[in-house]
């Protein structure tokens, strides 16, 4: 039998970084085994929920590759059919109204943690007489679900066999008063009507699940395998939050990840491949997917690694593809047509330095507009030699005298890396000192900067006049230095 998953996001908040993990797991164990991925849109809680979340949340799915075979569904559409479903359960007498206000239910809440006793609802309701049910029927009603007694248990595919007492669960409201559903009784009535197999989600669930086989057992359904795999944690191991920084999944686009290295850091936190290998992409994920490879333990969201993993992408790709992704960042600037393929070759040049693609923004300035400033640290080092001014004219006298060719889109023949490196070692020659001496000193004069790619790459990139004014600008700011 082919597998049926879903991934059943709450749009009550962007794409979490979690849903996503939980995603990933079900797509890639629906597509190695060729089965049936359901979007979920679970909006029963109708104050907290919001459209503009539903579409930032299929956004992010299909920005990350995780297309989906059917949906998206939406549980808010539904809340008849929920209910027809929780008065079956009350004429079987699995459920039970209950007539409490949230006042107070909260006011024996705060009893109960006073007197440290259990926090579970008392059956006040269910315990009514007849003639007390009558005097209230018309009043506002939830209805709550009767956990039987006994015990509870179902084999998970990570943690083998789990189980529960019964006493620890409360009878739980499945039909809130307001004429919602909540989300255990809509989750089961779906994954059941839709045929779901396996209900693969994160470990925080494992609460819900006892709750759900109830339900399941009340309705008389086969409830599907359940995987519950575990959490990502934040760097000091508590539950992944905003405290430990971005956890949207569209946060991380704004920030230069690539979707491709996303979907593979987030598919090694908690299953490997077996063996040592990182870089996979997501059809290789997908072939070498295998639920019984999924850990027991809870993995760390390293950013580092994230960087990492996204700098190596970034290298693999073509640099007209990775100026398309550099250019699609909303703070991007945008080439005009003559400088696009400029802007190629800056690409080029920068691509091994970069880890997101927002560092272009950051590294690739010098490429665009002469330096405002020089580092400090450059300028001691550098800038303060009695002989470099001296040094500057000369150098730039000889990059004059290499004919008048160049210029940002075709550095030709005269002005080429060649030339350029031999006119700076021959003059460090004629001076008798290190090419060093002069290389540093040029490269902070052409970029505000101590470091970065190859200086003659750079050189000959800028093009001839542009250099010229560059060393003459540095010339001018040499001598208010002094
Ligand atoms: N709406 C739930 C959530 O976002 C879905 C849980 C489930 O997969 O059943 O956590």
């Amino acid at each position: 039998m082919k597998p049926i998953t879903r991934i059943a996001p709450s749009p009550t908040g962007f794409l979490h970084v979690g849903t996503a993990h939980t995603a990933l797991y079900n797509w890639l164990f629906t597509r190695k085994e060729r089965g049936k991925f359901i979007l979920r849109i679970e909006d029963t809680d109708i104050k907290r929920s919001t459209s503009a979340m539903s579409d930032v949340i299929i956004e992010s799915l299909k920005w990350l590759g995780l297309k989906w075979d059917e949906g998206p569904y939406f549980q808010s559409d539904k809340f008849p059919v929920y209910k027809k479903y929780a008065d079956l359960l009350l004429e079987k007498g699995a459920a039970y109204f209950c007539y409490c206000t949230p006042e107070e239910l909260a006011a024996k809440k705060n009893e109960a943690i006073l007197q440290k006793k259990t926090r579970k609802y008392d059956r006040k309701c269910f315990n009514l007489s007849d003639d007390e049910k009558k005097k209230l029927e018309n009043k506002n009603k939830a209805i709550r679900f009767f956990i039987p007694d006994g015990k509870v248990s179902f084999e998970d595919g990570i943690h083998k066999r789990v189980e529960r007492n019964s006493d620890d669960i409360e009878d739980f409201v499945i039909f809130k008063s307001d004429g919602t559903s909540s989300y255990n009784l809509s989750c089961v009535i779906d994954d059941h009507e839709l045929g779901v197999t396996h209900v693969i989600r994160g470990e925080d669930h494992l609460v819900n699940t006892f709750k759900q086989i109830f339900l399941y057992r009340a309705f008389g359904w086969e409830p599907p395998k359940f995987v519950h795999h575990p959490m990502i944690l934040g760097t000091d191991r508590s539950k992944l939050s905003k405290r430990h920084g971005a956890v949207s999944v569209l946060d991380y686009k704004k920030q230069g990840i690539l979707p491709e290295a996303l979907v593979n850091f987030l598919a090694l936190l908690g299953w490997s491949p077996g063996d040592d290998r990182e870089i996979l992409s997501l059809s290789e994920l997908t072939e070498l997917f295998s639920l019984d490879r999924l850990g027991r333990t809870a993995s760390v969201f390293d950013i580092e690694k994230l960087e990492w993993m996204n700098g190596e992408y970034i290298n693999k790709l073509s640099d007209e593809e990775l100026l398309n992704r550099i250019l699609s960042l909303p703070e991007s600037r945008q080439p005009t047509t003559e400088n696009r393929e400029y802007m190629l070759k800056v690409v080029n040049i920068l691509k091994s330095r970069m880890q997101r693609l927002t560092d272009f923004m950051k590294i690739s300035d010098y490429f665009f507009e002469d330096p405002t400033q020089y580092e400090s640290v450059g300028v001691e080092k550098s800038f303060k030699i009695p002989e470099i001014n001296q040094r500057l004219t000369l150098i730039k006298d000889r990059f004059s005298e290499l004919s008048r060719v160049g210029g940002h889109s075709s550095p030709e023949e005269s002005f080429n890396l060649e030339t350029i490196e031999s006119a700076i070692r021959e003059l460090a020659g004629e001076l008798g000192i290190k090419a060093a001496l002069l290389i540093h000193p040029i490269r902070l004069a052409l970029t505000g900067r101590t470091g970065g790619p190859s200086l003659f790459h750079i050189i000959e990139l800028l093009g001839r006049e542009t250099v010229v004014r560059r060393l003459e600008k540095a010339s001018l700011f040499l001598n208010e230095l002094k």
